[in-house]
C-alpha cells in the first residue's frame, strides 16, 4: 500500500497567500454604501479594521506574502497532514480515489486560526490594542482568542447567549487563552440594552452579536473588530490550506478530478480550492470545485444573487451576493458554522460565472456519512465538515455506477470533539430531515428591497 499520510517539512511550507481576484474574469462587484446605496471606497472600512487589511480587501495582486513572524506561528500546527481515506473507498466500496487535507489539528480544532494569527499580526503592527468579534457555536471566537493571545492583544468576544449558555467547554477555551466572552445580548452597548428592554430573555443571535462587537470597535480607536469568513481577506489567508494540498497531491503522484468544501460563509472552501482553480485558469486544467451547504440553509443551490446586507440587523455595507435575504433564519440545525444566510462576495461571482459549483445536503445525510468517516479514519468531523463528506459519497457512488475511478480531495476543515451533543441528538433520534420551503425562502426574499444586479 502507497503513502496513507502525506507531510511537508516545514521548509516547504509555502510563503505566500494567493489572491484569486487577480485570475478572475469578472471582478467582484464594489460593496455599496447602506443608505446612499453608492459604491463605497476602501476609506468607509478604516473604523473598524487595520489598514493593511482593507489594502488586501481590496488588493489585486496575484500573490501576497505571508510575514515571517505569521509564517513562524503557522508551524506550530502547519504544514497540516494530507491523508489518503484508504478505509473510507474500501467502506464505500468505490472505485473513486479519496484524500483529505485534515485542518483539526491546528490548537482551536478547525481551519480558522489560518486567518485569525494573519489578522492579528497586522492589527499588532498598527498598535491595535483590543480586537472584538462575534461568535456563534465558539470556533471563530475560540481561534481568535488564541490569536490575539500570542500577540498579547485583549480579546472580546460576543458569544450568542443560547450557545454561551449551551457551550461552556468552547467559552472556556477562549478563557484559557485569556480573552473576556460575553453573552449577547449583553448591557455592554447601546445595541444589547436595546434589546434587552425590549426582551429581557433574549436568547441573542449572530446578527446582534455583530452589532455590540461592531459598536465596541467603532467607538474606541485603539479597538479594532474581526470577521472569520467572508471578506475577501479572510479567503486569501486561508489559501494557504490548498497550496500545501497542491503540493501534496504532487508528492502522492496524484492530482484530484473533484475538490469539494462544506460552506459557511467561503473560508474554508475558498482555501481549499482556489489554489487548484488557478490551475484552471494557469494551465487550462478543468478540475471541478463544489461547495457543500445545508438544505436548510441552501442560499447557493437555492438563493439569489443580488445586493445584501451582511448581519440581519442592516448596518453592514450591502454586498453582492449569493442570499436567502438578510432576514431568513435558519432552522437550528447541529452544523451552526453553515447558518450563514449570505456568501462571500468572491465565491458569489465565481458561481454566478459557473466556475465552482454547489450542492445541499441534509442534516441526518451529513450525520450518517460523517459516522460512516470516523469509524472508517478514526477522526469525529466538526458537523460542518460532515455536508463535505456527504458529496464526496455521492461523486464516490456515482463513480461506482459509472466504473470509473476519479480523485476526490475533500477539506476535513474541524472535528467534532466539541460537538458531541449533536451526535447524542442524532444518535437518539432527536434530529429530523429538514429541507426549507420554497414557500420560506420567497417569503424571505420578498422582504429584501435592496438593489438588483442584471
Ligand atoms: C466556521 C466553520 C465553518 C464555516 O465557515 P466557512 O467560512 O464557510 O469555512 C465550517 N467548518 C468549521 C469547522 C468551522 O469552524
Amino acid at each position: 500500500m502507497a503513502n496513507r499520510k502525506i507531510l511537508l517539512s516545514e521548509n516547504e511550507t509555502p510563503d505566500k497567500w494567493y489572491n484569486i481576484v487577480a485570475d478572475m474574469p469578472n471582478k467582484p462587484l464594489p460593496p455599496l454604501h447602506p443608505g446612499t446605496k453608492e459604491p463605497i471606497g476602501p476609506e468607509a472600512l478604516a473604523p473598524l479594521f487595520p489598514m493593511e487589511l482593507i489594502k488586501q480587501e481590496v488588493s489585486a495582486d496575484k500573490w501576497i506574502d505571508i510575514p515571517d513572524e505569521v509564517v513562524n506561528i503557522y508551524s506550530l500546527w502547519r504544514p497540516t497532514p494530507l491523508y489518503r481515506a484508504y478505509n473510507f473507498e474500501k467502506m464505500l466500496d468505490t472505485p473513486a480515489k479519496i484524500y483529505y487535507k485534515y485542518e483539526g489539528v491546528s490548537p482551536s480544532g478547525s481551519h480558522k486560526p489560518n486567518t485569525a494569527v494573519a489578522q492579528a499580526y497586522y492589527n499588532k503592527q498598527e498598535g491595535v490594542k483590543r480586537i472584538t468579534t462575534e461568535t456563534g457555536a465558539g470556533q471563530w471566537g475560540s481561534a481568535l482568542s488564541f490569536a490575539c493571545n500570542l500577540f498579547d492583544i485583549a480579546c472580546e468576544v460576543y458569544m450568542v447567549k443560547i450557545s454561551y449558555e449551551q457551550k461552556p467547554y468552547r467559552k472556556l477555551m477562549m478563557n484559557t487563552w485569556g480573552a473576556d466572552v460575553i453573552a449577547s445580548p449583553s448591557d455592554q452597548t447601546q445595541a444589547g440594552r436595546e434589546i434587552l428592554n425590549q426582551d429581557p430573555n433574549s436568547p441573542g443571535s449572530l446578527g446582534i452579536a455583530i452589532s455590540e462587537a461592531v459598536e465596541k470597535a467603532a467607538m474606541d480607536e485603539n479597538t479594532k473588530y474581526s470577521l472569520g469568513s467572508v471578506l475577501n481577506h479572510v479567503l486569501m489567508h486561508q489559501t494557504i490550506v490548498g497550496q500545501e494540498a497542491l503540493l501534496q497531491m504532487e508528492k502522492a503522484g496524484d492530482m484530484p478530478d473533484i475538490v469539494i468544501a462544506p460552506f459557511g460563509g467561503g473560508s474554508n472552501f475558498a482555501g481549499l480550492t482556489f489554489p487548484f482553480l488557478r490551475l484552471n485558469f494557469d494551465e487550462g486544467k478543468s478540475i471541478r470545485c463544489i461547495a457543500s451547504e445545508p438544505a436548510s440553509c441552501p442560499k447557493l443551490t437555492r438563493g439569489v444573487f443580488r445586493y445584501d446586507f451582511g448581519d440581519t440587523v442592516g448596518m453592514t455595507p450591502l454586498l453582492p451576493m449569493y442570499t436567502l435575504g438578510h432576514n431568513f433564519v435558519p432552522a437550528p440545525i447541529h452544523a451552526g458554522g453553515l447558518r450563514y444566510h449570505g456568501a462571500g462576495v468572491v465565491v458569489s461571482q465565481l458561481l454566478k460565472d459557473k466556475l465552482i459549483e454547489a450542492q445541499s445536503h441534509d442534516q441526518l445525510e451529513c450525520f450518517d456519512v460523517g459516522v460512516k468517516f470516523a469509524k472508517a479514519e478514526g477522526i469525529i468531523p466538526a458537523p460542518e465538515a460532515n455536508h463535505g463528506i456527504a458529496t464526496v459519497v455521492q461523486e464516490a457512488m456515482k463513480c461506482k455506477e459509472e466504473g470509473v475511478s476519479k480523485t476526490i480531495l475533500f477539506n476535513l476543515c474541524g472535528h467534532g470533539n466539541f460537538d458531541m451533543a449533536a451526535y447524542e441528538a442524532y444518535f437518539n433520534g432527536g434530529l429530523v430531515k429538514h429541507e426549507v420551503t420554497t414557500e420560506d425562502i420567497n417569503a424571505s426574499l420578498a422582504k429584501l428591497n435592496t438593489p438588483e444586479i442584471n
